[in-house]
């Protein structure tokens, strides 16, 4: 197979053009090429006209020969090596690997050893996808809010009810970020994940993506066990022997979920009208994400090893979503392009960095919090990313000197009192403020040319308020200085929410390299755990801990 990096062609060519353009590249006839298929392909908006650049992969006939006769370092062989799971290790289980957390960590850990035969058992305290869906569509028409079972909590984890964009920064020698993508596909997302440079799914595609791959689990013996929040690990001698659970909704004690065997002294804890249960287990993945804080705090209680985390806080953004085309793309723009993105970052004259994270082009800022009393904002978009508006996260980070406190939780109680100063803004509706009133410390009272674009009740309320006065200061200086980087950035009228508060998790629950606790059988994993940022990079990191275990144990 013959490489062809570069290969540029203008906004709306076709397929046909691509081919053509492909042969004359190898100095060959059409006719002589065998196959075709795009393996890259980005937007490149630096230069106009715009145009898209292909690294392609094709099959002609007599490579070698076609290969000597060109001499450039765009068009070589293909190298790459396909993604191999380990060999299964020595050791034996006594009793399933039980996952805590059914979001991209734990998903992707459970879909790799339920191929490989070791049944595993996930623990999830929020509902399944799609009755998630209808309590989340609930909260945000009526506040009403589940504690386990919203845009933080429940299955695919926070990640359902996003943007679902998949690209990550994170290193990749071994391909485990195409694995990602390609699991993906096989769950129904569509091909073009493979190949586009910022691929996403959005939340219409991502719910049923994340039923397909439970549903995987399940047909291979796995089992995935909703509305079940483990409320303590049981350790003894420094090892795992189990977890205990409790039913965190109402009748979700697991036997209607049509199990085999009892699960541990499940029945016994029912006949007996005890809470709790126990699961008996040697290796526990803990895939719990950033919002776990009454797991965060039984682990410190545990005194399981963690640390802090540097995290950033701030204010999500909205501007009309045209602006930001005619920014990236020019005014004359084709049409067939879509929403256009950005990446903006400054620093402050004191030396603060403000940047943009999880833009949502043609999205909505949602109301993503988790907790009564306390407001936390994100964003979202679906497939078609089709919204009025361009919305992002302009943050800055905090670190243990913001927060007040050195010890491990202290990051979480810094989110919560902006999360309960967010709540107090807009009387528990999201908090709502210009960026020009944000600038004068003024209350908002009317909108100028933009309509927020809100999944969740909003009101005006005094955003800047929310934030010690060095942040709000940081905030509004980056954000105008934004406006030096995307013309109208920095306009009076942009709309501004409170508060970002989970961009990622304020603690770290310490592994090593063979990403396991210093608690034997205990295997932290994902953005909870401190070792992800994102959904491909969660994922990846919860096949990397299947991995871990398949290299220590025989499947069962
Ligand atoms: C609204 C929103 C939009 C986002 N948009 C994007 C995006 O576009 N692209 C991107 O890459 N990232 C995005 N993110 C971030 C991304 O979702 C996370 O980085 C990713 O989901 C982390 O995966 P995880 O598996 O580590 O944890 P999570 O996805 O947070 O999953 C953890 C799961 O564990 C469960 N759990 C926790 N404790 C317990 C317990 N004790 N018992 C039982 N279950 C428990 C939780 O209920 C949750 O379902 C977004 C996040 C949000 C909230």
């Amino acid at each position: 197979m013959i490489r062809i990096d570069q290969l540029k062609l203008p906004v709306g060519h076709t397929l046909q053009e691509l081919s053509r353009k492909a042969a004359k590249a190898l100095k060959i006839q059409e006719s002589d090429m065998l196959g075709m298929k795009i393996r890259k392909r980005s937007l490149d908006a630096r230069r106009k006209p715009l145009q898209y650049v292909y690294v392609l992969d094709v099959k002609v006939k007599r490579e070698g020969q076609v290969l000597r006769r060109l001499r450039s370092p765009q068009i070589h062989l293909v190298q790459e090596s396909a993604y191999a799971f380990p060999k299964a290790g020595e050791g034996k289980l006594k009793n399933r690997p039980v996952i805590v957390g059914s979001g991209p960590a734990g998903l992707f850990c459970a879909l790799m050893l339920a191929r490989a035969g070791y049944a595993p058992v996930v623990l999830e305290q929020g509902e399944e996808a799609r009755k998630r869906q209808e309590t989340v569509e609930q909260f945000w028409r009526t506040g009403k809010l589940c504690p386990h079972s919203n845009v933080q909590f429940g299955e695919g984890g926070a990640g359902t009810f996003s943007d679902g964009k998949l690209n990550t920064l994170v290193k990749d020698p071994r391909g485990l970020g195409r694995k990602v993508l390609e699991l993906f596909v096989e769950a129904g997302a569509p091909d073009q994940i493979l190949y586009e440079n910022k691929p996403h799914l959005g939340t219409d595609l991502l719910v049923g993506i994340v039923e397909h791959m439970r549903k995987e689990i399940e047909a291979l013996g796995g089992q995935v066990l909703f509305g079940q929040q483990m409320t303590e690990i049981c350790v003894e001698r420094g090892r795992v022997r189990g977890v205990r659970i409790r039913p965190a909704l109402p009748g979700a004690r697991g036997l209607e979920q049509g199990q085999a065997c009892s699960l541990g002294n499940e029945r016994e804890a029912e006949e007996q009208g005890r809470e709790e249960w126990e699961l008996e287990t040697e290796v526990l993945v803990l895939a719990i994400g950033h919002s776990a804080r009454d797991t965060f705090s039984m682990l410190e209680k545990k005194g399981i090893p963690m640390e802090q985390k540097a995290f950033a806080v701030g204010v999500r953004m909205e501007h009309p979503q045209e602006m930001i085309n005619f920014s990236q793309y020019g005014e004359k723009y084709p049409k067939e392009l879509p929403a256009a993105a950005y990446k903006v970052t400054r620093h402050t004259a004191l030396g603060r960095g403000v940047y943009s994270f999880c833009m949502c082009p043609g999205g909505y800022v949602v109301n993503a919090s988790s907790e009564a009393g306390r407001l936390a904002i994100n964003g979202m978009s679906y497939q078609a990313r089709d919204g009025r508006n361009a919305n992002s996260a302009m943050i800055v980070t905090v670190d243990p000197q913001d927060f007040g406190g050195t010890d491990i939780l202290a990051g979480i109680r810094f989110q919560r009192q902006l999360e309960e100063r967010a709540w107090q803004a807009g009387n528990g509706k999201i908090p709502v403020q210009l960026l020009g009133d944000f600038l004068r410390d003024k209350q908002s009272r009317q909108l100028g040319e933009i309509e927020p674009c809100i999944r969740g009740e909003w009101t005006f309320g005094d955003v800047r308020g929310i934030f010690p006065e060095p942040l709000a200061q940081a905030l509004g200086e980056g954000i105008t200085g934004c406006g030096r980087l995307i013309a109208g950035f920095d306009r009076q009228d942009a709309v501004l929410s409170g508060v970002e508060s989970r961009t990622s998790s304020p603690v770290r629950i310490l592994r090593d390299k063979c990403q396991e606790s210093p608690v034997k059988g205990l295997f932290p994993c994902g953005e909870g755990a401190g070792y992800a940022g994102g959904i491909t990079s969660a994922a990846m990191d919860g096949i990397r801990t299947a991995e871990k275990i398949r290299s220590r144990y025989q499947p069962l």
